[in-house]
């Protein structure tokens, strides 16, 4: 079975959905892989890296799609009324597996539909234990959370750590990480290495023992409604005006001694909460940096732009960066590479080396989105009638 890698075409996508690495697994599972030229540059692949695992490098997309079965991508593909019409090149028949955000992107679901591929939404990938090795969405929020902090330190006009110096000392930064899930640990984590003096919230009351496991303090707001804070998936539930009032109260006092916020809370399918209002920015400290990584969805701090660094009136900086994991592109594109690798083992028939679908397996059930020309999702396909 051919398999081909695309060049992403996408604003800000430098990563790319195969290494060397796993190329080279893949081939070594009895798979051809073709790799487009270039797709890998941005992300500090070069073809020759490709070609040398054993992949055939092609000159363009149209060369590398020629032929393919199953076809690896980063982001969903571009449909016409976009630019550069991708789902063009995709064949009926073809299978293809990328971060599809299925959910929040119902025409294009449709439009995979009507052209008749199979189709897998990584970010799909149920939270089970078996499936931690191919969790898109930690791997890559995992590094988002360490490159906000890096980010947050180069826009700052300070330093993290505490330094004595003989010419007087240097205070350690103080930093709030709004959000504790796979982002906001990693965020608290590697502001704490860098010597910052650590704050961070989440509604979710399990958070509060991971916070503080990583050298940080955690946030109280009401202990009792944390409790109830959490959905049976882990994640977090909208909280009620009287518990995001109080929120906001405490929030207020913290920013106004805060030096650097990173945020990152989210509430899946729903717009992400504000939790840093004008106001609360209005009585920071000029030159504090506000990172937030909620910005494609609206983002958790107001006045922030997607894609921009904005500078309030009493000088906060409000960074706004599009695809944070593409910032970090070789290894978010190693890691994203290695998902998709495990993934494949699922769906790859080990004895025809061909493509074989098991509904019934719960991994499947929960990323397959189309197939045999019917949205078959369940939170997405037409219930029987
Ligand atoms: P996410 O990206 O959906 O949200 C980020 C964080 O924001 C979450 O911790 C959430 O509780 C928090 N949040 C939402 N609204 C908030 C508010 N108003 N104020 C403060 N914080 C708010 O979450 P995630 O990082 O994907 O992780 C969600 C959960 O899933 C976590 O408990 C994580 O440990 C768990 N998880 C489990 C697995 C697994 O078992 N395989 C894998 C990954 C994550």
């Amino acid at each position: 079975m051919k398999v081909a890698i695309i060049k992403e075409t996408r604003a800000h996508e430098k990563r790319v959905a195969a290494s060397p690495e796993t190329v080279k697994k893949m081939i070594a599972l009895g798979l051809e892989v073709v790799v487009e030229k270039d797709a890998g540059t941005a992300a500090a692949f070069p073809d020759a890296a490709y070609a040398a695992a054993g992949a055939t490098v092609a000159p363009d997309a149209a060369a590398a799609l020629d032929g393919a079965e199953l076809v690896l991508k980063v982001q969903r593909p571009q449909l016409a009324d976009e630019g550069t019409d991708e789902l063009a090149g995709l064949k009926p028949g073809v299978t293809l597996v990328a971060i599809l955000g299925a959910l929040q992107n119902r025409a294009d679901v449709e439009a995979y539909a009507k052209a008749g591929i199979t189709t897998f939404s990584m970010d799909l990938i149920p939270r089970i234990t078996r499936a931690q090795s191919m969790d898109v969405l930690s791997s890559q929020a995992n590094l988002a959370g360490y490159k906000a902090v890096v980010e947050a330190a180069t826009e700052y006009g300070h330093a993290f750590p505490m330094m004595m110096t003989a010419a007087g000392t240097i205070p350690p930064a103080r930093v709030t990480v709004m959000g504790a899930g796979v982002a906001g640990l990693q965020a608290i984590a590697t502001a704490r290495r860098l010597g910052a003096i650590v704050s961070a919230f989440d509604v979710r009351a399990a958070a509060k023992e991971q916070v503080e496991s990583l050298g940080a303090s955690f946030i109280e707001v009401d202990a009792e409604a944390a409790k109830e804070a959490e959905t049976a998936g882990g994640y977090a539930k909208e909280m009620s005006e009287d518990y995001q009032r109080r929120q906001r109260e405490k929030i207020h006092e913290i920013l106004k001694k805060a030096d650097l916020v990173i945020c990152t809370a989210l509430i899946p399918g729903k717009k992400a909460p504000v939790l840093v209002t004008k106001e609360m920015i209005a009585d920071m400290k000029p030159g504090s940096v506000i990172v937030d990584l909620a910005i494609e969805n609206g983002g958790n701090a107001e006045g922030g732009k997607f894609g921009k660094i904005v500078t309030t009136a009493n000088g906060v900086k409000l960074v706004g960066h599009a695809n944070m994991p593409s910032r970090i592109a070789a290894d978010a594109s190693a890691l994203y590479a290695k998902n998709l690798l495990n993934f494949l083992s699922l769906i790859v028939d080990k004895e025809t080396k061909g493509l074989k679908i098991d509904t019934a397996d719960e991994i499947i059930k929960g990323t397959l989105v189309t197939r045999d020309s019917q949205i078959v999702h369940p939170a997405l396909a037409p219930a029987p009638a």
